[in-house]
Parts: structure tokens; sequence; C-alpha cells
């Protein structure tokens, strides 16, 4: 098995309220051709060296990248607008295929505040995202092939929890503060599984209705606490699981096989750096250890993309351990897994849309090895 690349693609979401207010200007251009994006200098910063001051200013130019998909979800009206039923159908499909093959996917959706990471996997009740769109498919899916085959079933759990200021908690119950502070959920690793989350919650699911009730659930509990820089601004990384139990019967030869499959789908913390959002006090504490997950994460990507490079001296170490996230998401990085990442920028800001095309051009060198999770018994 030679393994396969991560599946990199970006996203480009419309101007905000704020952004129309003061005017701004789209700097994200996107060839549907070539799925290339293109990030143009802000037209205001040509004019920088003519205000008169002695700042230096580094040359800003247009900078071009090539992904796996461009999704254009700038302007509506255009033909090539990528609205969310697009993004299910080239990429959310494709995974949720693999998956009744036998393997191990997680979509993970990288990028600054408000640059549309949520509306991306969640999404809104008249525009949903990755995950309920995933979740109807599957149910789908699942009462067809029973209504039709005698000899499958299917067997569904699901989890949802969050990563905090580096803690783990359980956003399928209701958040418990007891006279020991909040209520934190410990990792352990085993030998076949790899890094898990003690005592999490896995709720067996039947329905359509009940995982989307689960989902709206958690997401209910997530952690928010506001920001300067974005009101609703949501600080944790949440890390939705769905697990896929197929089970077939042959008749002839009373074999039972069953293949087990993780969904695994990511909604990450901003990817901003805490001065930008001029967050002091626990706000800031909070924000350096937010930072400490996705300083891991780029460090993470790093090393598997450039590993003679970027392990430690050579050493084929990655950090993985090095932070919760990084630790958890092991498997979906580096080893077991079919994995996308969804890089989400704002139409208007240069500097954080540049660091974040860099970082997802660097991750389409990942590659990871999946493998089919099939087992026999008679
Ligand atoms: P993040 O989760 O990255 O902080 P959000 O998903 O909350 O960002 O998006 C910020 C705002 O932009 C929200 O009001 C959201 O509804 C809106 N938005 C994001 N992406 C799109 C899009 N593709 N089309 C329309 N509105 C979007
Ligand atoms: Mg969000």
């Amino acid at each position: 098995n030679a393994g396969a690349n991560v599946k990199v693609v970006v996203r480009v979401r419309a101007f905000l309220p704020r952004e129309i207010k003061r005017n701004a200007e789209c700097l994200i251009e996107m060839d549907p051709e070539s799925q290339s994006t293109t990030l143009h200098p802000p037209s205001s910063s040509s004019s920088s060296s003519s205000s008169g001051t002695t700042t230096t200013r580094k040359v800003m130019e247009p900078k071009t990248f090539t992904f796996d998909h461009s999704y254009d979800s700038h302007s509506p009206p255009s033909p090539t607008y990528a609205a969310q039923s697009h993004i299910y159908d080239t990429l959310g499909e494709e995974f949720l295929d693999h998956n009744f093959e036998g393997y191990h996917t997680c979509i993970f959706a990288y990028g600054q505040t408000g640059s549309g990471k949520s509306y991306t996997m969640m999404g809104t009740p008249s525009h949903p995202g990755l995950i309920p769109r995933t979740c109807e498919d599957l149910f789908s899916r699942i009462n067809e092939a029973e209504n039709e085959c005698p000899n499958i079933s299917y067997k569904v759990k699901v989890s949802y929890f969050e990563v905090y200021n580096e803690h783990v908690r359980d956003l399928l119950v209701a958040p418990k503060i007891d006279s020991s502070g909040p209520y934190y959920l410990k990792i352990r690793e085993s030998p076949t599984e790899g890094p898990y989350v003690k005592d999490l919650t896995e709720v067996p699911v039947h329905s359509l209705d009940e995982i989307l009730r689960l989902m709206r659930t958690g997401d209910g509990n997530r952690t928010v606490a506001s920001t300067k820089m974005n009101d609703t601004s949501s600080r944790s990384h949440a890390v939705f699981t769905i697990m896929l139990k197929q089970i077939y019967h042959d008749f002839e030869t009373e074999q039972t096989t069953e293949r087990s499959s993780r969904i695994r789908l990511v909604d990450l913390a901003g990817s901003e750096r805490a001065k930008s959002t001029e967050a002091t006090g626990v706000r800031l504490r909070e924000g350096s250890n937010i930072n400490k997950s996705l300083t891991t994460l780029g460090r993470v990507i790093a090393a598997l993309a450039d590993p003679k490079k970027n392990n430690r001296g050579g050493t084929g170490v990655v950090p993985y351990r090095d932070s919760i996230l990084t630790w958890l998401l092991k498997d979906s990085l580096g080893g077991n897994s079919k994995t996308a990442m969804i890089a989400c920028v704002g139409p208007s800001d240069y500097e954080e849309t540049l660091s974040t095309l860099r970082y997802a051009d660097q991750a389409k060198r990942i590659r990871t090895r999946a493998v089919v999770n099939e087992d026999s018994m008679t």
C-alpha cells in the first residue's frame, strides 16, 4: 500500500456586512479550470510608499497556489459559485464512499476566525454543511441497503468532544462543574486503536433524527468566548466522530464479516495569532494554549510534509504528543486514514490568507496509509 496524499481544498467566503461597510476588495481569484487560487495584494498597498513615511514594506505580489479544489463561495450570482451542496457532492460524498469501503476518514477545516470553518462543517439550518449532509447521506444509504439486502446490517455510534485550552471536554453531556472545577476527560493510547479519549460518551444512533439531535446538543455545549475580533468566535477545536460498523453475513459459508470505519469531522479553532485579537488575561492564556495545539499541528504537518528537513534532527519523530489535538488526531494526520483539509479564507485579508494558503500548500505533501478495517468471524 503506497498511501495517498492528503486532499487539500480551499474555500473563499462571501463578504461579511463589516467588509461591505468598509468597502473591502476581494483579493482572491480562482480558476475553475486549473483549480488554482490567486491571492492579490490589496491595491492600497502600492500607494503606501508615497505616504511620506520611511517604513520599508515588503513588495507584495500576486501568489498562485493549486489545490485539489478551489471553491469560490464569494459571490452567489457567479456561475462557478460553490454552494454547500457542491462541497458535499465533490468532497463529502467521496469520503463517505471510502467509509463504506471500510476506510477511516478525517476532514478538517482550518482557517482564521470568521473564515467560514463552522459554516462549512456545520452550516446553518437553511444551508446545512458537511456534517449534517454526511449524516443524511449515511442514513439514506443504510436504509436503502437494509431494505434491499437481508444479509447486511449496520451499527452507528457517535461521539462529540472539544479540545479547549488543552483540555478535552465531552460535548454530549451537559457541562459539569463540581467542587474540583470543570470536568475534563483524559487521553489514553491503545496499541491497536491508537490514542483515544477515556470515558468519552459514545451514543448508538438508529436514525437521522437521532444523530442530528446529538449534533445540535453538542454544538450547543461548545465553549464560546467572545473576543474583540469576532463576538461569537469559538476558541475550541471540535471533533465530531461517527463510527460505522457494517456486518455482512454470508448464508452459504455461514461467515460473518465486519467492516469498521471512523468518520471524523473537525472544526478547528481560529488560526489567527492571539495578539491580533488584542486579547488579554485569561483569554490570552486560552489563546496561547489554543496556539499550542495549532502550532503543534503546524509542526506535525511540517514534519510529515518534509520528513528529512523538519522532524527533530532527522530522527523520524513527529511531535504528535506535544499537544492534545495532534495526539488525538495522530492517525488522521499521518496514519490509517484518508484525510482532507479544507482551508477556509476570507476574501479581503492578505496576510492571514497568505499564511493559510501556505499552510495548505504544505499539507498537500502529506501522505497517509489507509487500510480497509475488516474482520472475519466464523
Ligand atoms: P469560523 O467558524 O471560521 O470562525 P464562520 O463559519 O462562523 O467562521 O463564518 C463567519 C461568518 O461568515 C458567519 O456569519 C457565516 O454564516 C458567514 N459565512 C461563512 N462562509 C460563508 C459562505 N461560504 N457563504 C455565506 N456566508 C458565509
Ligand atoms: Mg467557528
